[in-house]
């Protein structure tokens, strides 16, 4: 039997090809703007000119100061640069970071954001916006910071390193997994979650042995798409809770947490999440365990699978145990399978050593 369900659609406009760069110029007129700036991570300003370049007069100028995070400063100075430029819109091109910084800037100003993203975080789907201050990151949610348009060209994600892209597609089918078993699941909302990991998990391997494969390329864009799309509409739980309190207060590696933790929490979970189980034994080409199968898929793509080689110290285990486990009443963390410190505590052991989960 179907279970009784609220489904709220979200706005959405996906532009998806190779080669669709090239419509940017068309989508930001459609939007009515005249003046965008540009946002980008350091060390990918070509990019951000190329996207400028593309945008002729309509680009602003280019702001090249993304960081993980999104730290208050930096959300300030780009407020203040968007505002002395006079402009009336942002592109963001690039990971969850240039996507973030766009949405901080929108927080404020209102101004529309364009996404064109190169990574498979999936924060161009969500209206979830980030910022960092004195070491704490405060999230929400704000229908203002949900991009306008998002272009997916699978061309700008050829430069994307096999390491990183394994570690993000593996990010991308987290969202996924707690979606599934999210308390707000739908039948909709699973059905993209489920396509997105099957995506994803095909995609990935052939992504990780050539880069400039498109085919590949624009599969597991595709499956970002999807994943991201589940996190914009259900509760994340303990997977979520676990990796954003590693990489506050470890400040491990966003993607990298995602792809070593994410089989230990699925083991974890499995027991109370028949469904999610049986989506992803679909998903995953029938395995009888998913967890396991999506620790295998880590290590076939090169992906980190312990928290030790993230440079986590095998003291911290009982800590963050204890501080992932303590939010364990909060409204937004319904975890399936009660969060007691212990459980974590066995969970981020399995972790941090890096074998199969039980
Ligand atoms: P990121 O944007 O920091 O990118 C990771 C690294 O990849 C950076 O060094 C970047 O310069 C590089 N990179 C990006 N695209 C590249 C390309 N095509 N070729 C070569 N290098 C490239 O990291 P991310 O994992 O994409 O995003 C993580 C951030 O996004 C975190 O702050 C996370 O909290 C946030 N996030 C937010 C949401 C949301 O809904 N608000 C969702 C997912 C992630």
């Amino acid at each position: 039997m179907i279970p009784p369900f609220t489904y709220q659609a979200l706005p959405m406009r996906v532009v998806f090809g190779v080669g669709v760069l090239a419509e940017l110029p068309a989508e930001v007129d459609r939007l009515g703007l005249r003046r965008v700036l540009v946002i980008c991570s350091p060390g990918h300003e070509d990019t951000g000119r190329r996207v400028a370049d593309a945008l002729g007069d309509r680009a602003a100028g280019v702001l090249p100061e993304a960081r993980t995070h999104v730290p208050i400063e930096v959300a300030r100075r780009a407020r203040g640069r968007a505002a002395v430029l006079a402009a009336d819109g942002c592109v963001a091109v690039g990971g969850g970071s240039a996507i973030g910084l766009g949405k901080a800037i929108a927080l404020e100003s209102d101004l529309p954001v364009v996404a064109v993203p190169t990574t498979y975080a999936g924060s161009e789907m969500t209206p979830v916006w980030g910022l960092t201050e004195g070491g704490v990151k405060r999230t929400g949610r704000d229908a203002r910071v949900l991009p306008r348009s998002v272009l997916y060209d699978p061309e700008l994600t050829v430069g994307l390193p096999p390491a990183l892209s394994a570690a993000s597609g593996m990010n991308a089918v987290a969202h996924a997994v707690e979606g599934l078993y999210a308390p707000d699941a739908t039948p909709i909302v699973s059905l993209m979650a489920e396509e997105g990991v099957r995506a994803l998990a095909s995609a990935l391997p052939a992504v990780v042995a050539d880069g400039r494969d498109l085919d590949a390329r624009g599969e597991a864009q595709y499956g970002a798409w999807l994943c991201g799309a589940v996190l914009a509409a259900t509760t994340m739980s303990l997977h979520h809770r676990l990796c954003h309190t590693l990489g506050g207060a470890l400040d491990l590696p966003h993607a990298q947490t995602h792809a070593v933790v994410l089989p230990h929490v699925l083991a974890h979970n499995a027991p109370s999440a028949p469904q999610a189980v049986a989506a992803l034994t679909r998903a995953l080409g029938g395995t009888p365990d998913p967890a396991r199968a999506l620790w295998e898929l880590a290590g076939r793509l090169g992906a980190p699978r312990s928290l030790r080689e993230l440079g986590m110290a095998e003291e911290d285990v009982p800590r963050m145990a204890a501080l992932a486990a303590s939010g364990a009443g909060g409204d937004s963390y319904r975890n399936p399978r009660p969060v007691t410190a212990a459980g974590v505590d066995l969970l981020l052991r399995a972790a941090w050593t890096g074998g199969p989960p039980p």
